[in-house]
């Protein structure tokens, strides 16, 4: 296995170094592919020259994550925004709109078999896959539009703003992941053994919460801003730091009009 990868590794400098030999007038296509493929295996060097061996001893028996997390492939959406050191942690399931329909098997793999305590589906603003399935998909390719479909959302209101029912598609498509998953693993949650949280992953602050916050909006299926707030008290043994209110649906509508 060594050798073979050693093989690969010294069939990819020489690419590495052809490519080089061969350079593209600037800004042609074949140069831009060079530049990402290089920058991945210059990467994936510095990654392997500063992590020796001890850094992979956890990972030789086996996995052991703390937390299943479904989220989109969306590559503006990464772990190191939750997580400093995702390594062994982190059982990650991505797809488009972070469903739970399109990957099953690899959600049931994460709750049943690996047993992570936390469940987490974290969706995000901006979500071009929630933007897509508020609109018309008939054109797109029919794999897409599959993965598309299984995604259940509210109607658009056509006199609300776009980017707040863009939003609120987001925030909907959470809330129905999460009822999905507690439907599923309904057991695990009544015996304490499984945690659900729902939650957004907002890059433009457009929950106004703070830029690249991870908004909780869901647990277990209480989504109102009083029972996440004590929910995450709960969670965290009262640990974590809130300096915002978290962005739930107000439990009491008067009150939240006062605010
Ligand atoms: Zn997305």
């Amino acid at each position: 296995m060594r050798i073979w990868i050693a093989g690969v590794s010294c069939v990819v400098a020489l690419m590495s170094e052809l490519a080089i030999a061969n350079e593209e007038p600037a800004g042609s296509e074949t140069e831009r592919l060079q530049g990402i493929v290089r920058n991945l295996l210059d990467d994936n060097a510095a990654f392997a020259r500063t992590h020796k061996s001890d850094y992979y001893k956890p990972f030789a028996e086996k996995q052991r994550p703390r937390a299943t997390v479904v989220t989109c492939s969306d590559s503006r959406v990464h772990t190191h925004a939750f997580d400093k050191t995702p390594d062994g942690d982190l059982f990650m399931v991505r797809n488009i709109g972070n469903q739970i329909a399109t990957a099953e098997g690899s959600v049931e793999y994460g709750v049943l078999h690996l047993h992570t305590p936390l469940l987490i589906i974290i969706g995000h603003v901006a979500c071009g896959a929630i933007k897509a399935a508020q609109g018309d998909y008939s054109k797109l390719e029919a794999s897409i539009r599959r993965e598309l479909e299984t995604l259940k959302l509210p109607k658009r209101n056509p006199k609300n703003d776009e980017e707040e029912e863009w939003l609120r598609g987001v925030d909907a498509n959470v809330h129905y992941q999460v009822d999905v998953a507690l439907k599923k693993f309904a057991n695990e949650v009544k015996e304490g053994r499984l945690t659900v949280i729902g939650a957004v992953y907002d890059f433009l602050n457009a929950k106004h919460q703070g830029q690249g916050r991870l908004v909780v909006i869901n647990i277990n299926g209480n989504t109102d801003s009083s029972s996440i707030l004590s929910g995450l008290m709960k969670l965290t043994g009262a640990g974590i730091k809130l300096d915002k209110k978290p962005a739930g649906k107000p439990a009491d509508n008067k009150k939240a009009a006062a605010h």
